[in-house]
C-alpha cells in the first residue's frame, strides 16, 4: 500500500469500475469471412470489402462470436437477452475505415451479472452491467521520419470480434481491481473464448476511477484512465490516481470527467482529453444487420456444456479427490493443467494423490527449468499415469522412477518401454536381496558393530551399500528387513 493510500480511509471511499475489451478466439472476424488470426500475417492481407469498408459491402454475424459471448455471459451469472441489437457507434478516427464501429448500445447480448472476487480473505461481489460484442478497429503505427511524423494502418485487426466486459462501479481499491481482473481472465481461458493477454493487447482494460467523501450521497466524477498493459501497471495506476485525487480534494480543487493516460515509465497519469458522451457518438441502430433472436434451446444447450472453471476444478480437487489446497491450486492454474492432470487421473483412477504428486513436483519442476508449457510437454498424460502404476505395482522404486521419469520428459518415451529396455525393473526377490545383505555385512563388520554400540544412522549407510550394489534396483522395504533381521537388536 502507498503512502497516499492510508487517509484515503477515513476521509474518502474509492469508487473503481472496469471496461475489459477481450479478442475472442474466432477462426474469422466478426462481420466477415476473413481470417481473425493477424498476428503473424503480412500488413493489409487478411481483408475484403467489409473489413475494409467500402461502399456497398454487408456485414454477416459470426454465430462463433456470439456463442463465445453467451458462455462468458453465463460464466458471469448474466441474463442472457432474448432479443439483441448492433449498433453504430460513429466517429471519425484513421483507425476506423467505415467512419462508424458496429457495437451494442442499449440491447447487449448480456446483462446483470456478477464475479466473486477474493481479496484477503474475504469474497466481494463486483456486479457485471454488461458483456457485449463489436468489431475491433484497425492497428496504427506512428513513425517520424526526418522530423516528420506519419502514421501506417494495418487493418487485418479491423473487424475482429471484441467482447467488452464492463463492470458495476462496486470495485474499492486498487488491489480488487487486480483480482477481478485474474478472475475475469481466467474464466475467458477456461471458457477458451480468448488468451486473456494483457501483453500483446488481446486483454485491455480501461479504469474509471473516481474519490467520494464519506457519508456523501453521489459518487463523484470519474476519471477513465488508459493505456495500461499489464494486471501490474492498472494496479499502480488506479494506485496513482487514488493519490493524486485524494490530493486535488484535499485541496479544494474539483476533479473534472475526463481520460488519462498511464505513463508507465514515469508512474503517472496524464490529462488526454475531457470525457466525451454517448450522444457524440449518435449511435443508431445498424441498417445492414436486422436484430438477432437468440432462442432459449440454443442458449440452454451451451449452458449445459459450459467447461468447468478454476474455481470448480479447485474445489473438485480439494472435495472430491481429497488433495490438498496446495496441490490443487498448482494443479487448477490453468484449463491445459488441470486437462493433463484429468487425461492422467484417467489413465491411472487409483492413485489421484501419487499422480499430483508427481505433477506438482517433479513435473512442475522441469517444466519450469526447461520453459516448456505442459500443453507442449513430450510426455503425455498416460505416460505420466504408467509411471506411477509402476511404481505402486512395485515393478520400480521411487529412486529408479526419478531416472525414468527424466528420460520420459526428455523424450516422451513410455515409461514401461524405458523399464523394460534398461532392466530397471526394481529386485524384489528376498533370497537375491539377502545374498547381497550377507555380502555387505561381512565387508562392513565395524559399521554392523558401531549400529549395534547405538549408532542407528549406520543403518543407512549398510542400505546404501545394497543399494549401490544392485545398482539401485532393490526394493527399499525389502533390504531394510533382510538387514534389521540379520543383524539383530542394537544394545540398548
Ligand atoms: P460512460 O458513459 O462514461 O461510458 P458508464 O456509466 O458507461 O460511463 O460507465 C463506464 C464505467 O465506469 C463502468 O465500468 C462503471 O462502473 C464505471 N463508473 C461509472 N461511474 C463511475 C464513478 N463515478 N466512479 C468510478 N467508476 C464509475
Ligand atoms: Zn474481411
Ligand atoms: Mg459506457
Amino acid at each position: 500500500m502507498s503512502a497516499g493510500q492510508q487517509p484515503v480511509a477515513d476521509r474518502y471511499i474509492t469508487v473503481i469500475g472496469l471496461e475489459v475489451h477481450a479478442q475472442l478466439l474466432t477462426k474469422s472476424k466478426m462481420f466477415c469471412s476473413c481470417n481473425a488470426g493477424y498476428a503473424n500475417q503480412q500488413p493489409n492481407t487478411t481483408v475484403c470489402p467489409v473489413c475494409l469498408g467500402l461502399p456497398g459491402a454487408l456485414p454477416v454475424i459470426n454465430r462463433r462470436a456470439i456463442e463465445f459471448t453467451v458462455m462468458t455471459g453465463i460464466a458471469l451469472h448474466c441474463e442472457i437477452a432474448d432479443t439483441t441489437r448492433f449498433d453504430r457507434k460513429n466517429y471519425f478516427y484513421p483507425d476506423l475505415m467505415k467512419n462508424y464501429q458496429i457495437s451494442q448500445y442499449d440491447m447487449p447480448l448480456c446483462r446483470r451479472g456478477w464475479l466473486d472476487v477474493d481479496v484477503s480473505g474475504q469474497t466481494r461481489r463486483i456486479g457485471i452491467t454488461r458483456v457485449h460484442l463489436e468489431e475491433d478497429t484497425a492497428r496504427l503505427t506512428h513513425r517520424s521520419e526526418g522530423g516528420r511524423p506519419y502514421s501506417l494502418v494495418d487493418v487485418n485487426r479491423a473487424g475482429t470480434p471484441l467482447m467488452e466486459i464492463v463492470s458495476e462501479p462496486d470495485i474499492r481499491t486498487p488491489e480488487e481491481a487486480r483480482q477481478y481482473l485474474i478472475k475475469l481472465r481466467s474464466i475467458l481461458q477456461f471458457l477458451g473464448v480468448s488468451t486473456g493477454s494483457m501483453e500483446d493487447g488481446s486483454f485491455r482494460c480501461d479504469a474509471n476511477i473516481s474519490l467520494m467523501p464519506i457519508g456523501a450521497e453521489r459518487f463523484g466524477a470519474k476519471v477513465e484512465i488508459k493505456n495500461m498493459n499489464s494486471f501490474r501497471s492498472v494496479f499502480r495506476a488506479l494506485d496513482h490516481e487514488v493519490e493524486r485525487q485524494t490530493k486535488a480534494l484535499d485541496s479544494g480543487e474539483r476533479i473534472v470527467q475526463e481520460t488519462r493516460g498511464w505513463d508507465d515509465d514515469r508512474g503517472t497519469t496524464v490529462s488526454q482529453r475531457t470525457k466525451e458522451y454517448a450522444h457524440d457518438y449518435r449511435y443508431f441502430p445498424e441498417p445492414d444487420l436486422p436484430p438477432l433472436q437468440l432462442t432459449r434451446e440454443w442458449v440452454d444447450e451451451i449452458r449445459t456444456r459450459l467447461p468447468e472453471l478454476q474455481d470448480a476444478a479447485r474445489e473438485r480437487f480439494v472435495g472430491t479427490l481429497g488433495l490438498s489446497r496446495y496441490d490443487a491450486e498448482v494443479l487448477s492454474a490453468s484449463r491445459a493443467m488441470v486437462a493433463y492432470f484429468d487425461a492422467a487421473l484417467a489413465a491411472h483412477p487409483g492413485n489421484a494423490k501419487g499422480i499430483a504428486n508427481w505433477i506438482t513436483n517433479d513435473l512442475y519442476a522441469a517444466l519450469n527449468a526447461t520453459g516448456i508449457g505442459i500443453d507442449e510437454c513430450r510426455l503425455a498424460p498416460g505416460g505420466l499415469a504408467e509411471l506411477v502404476r509402476l511404481i505402486d505395482a512395485g515393478t520400480i522404486s521411487t529412486t529408479i522412477a526419478k531416472t525414468v521419469f527424466e528420460e520420459a520428459f526428455r523424450t516422451g518415451r513410455s515409461p514401461v518401454e524405458i523399464v523394460r529396455e534398461r532392466g530397471l525393473v526394481q529386485v524384489s526377490d528376498a533370497a537375491a536381496i539377502g545374498a547381497v545383505v550377507d555380502q555387505v555385512l561381512a565387508a562392513h563388520a565395524n559399521v554392523v558393530q558401531d549400529y549395534l554400540g547405538g549408532k542407528t544412522q549406520a543403518l543407512g549407510f549398510l542400505v546404501g551399500q545394497v543399494m549401490r550394489r544392485m545398482k539401485g534396483k532393490a526394493n527399499p522395504g525389502i533390504v531394510n528387513r533382510l538387514l534389521t533381521e540379520r543383524i539383530g537388536q542394537p544394545r540398548a
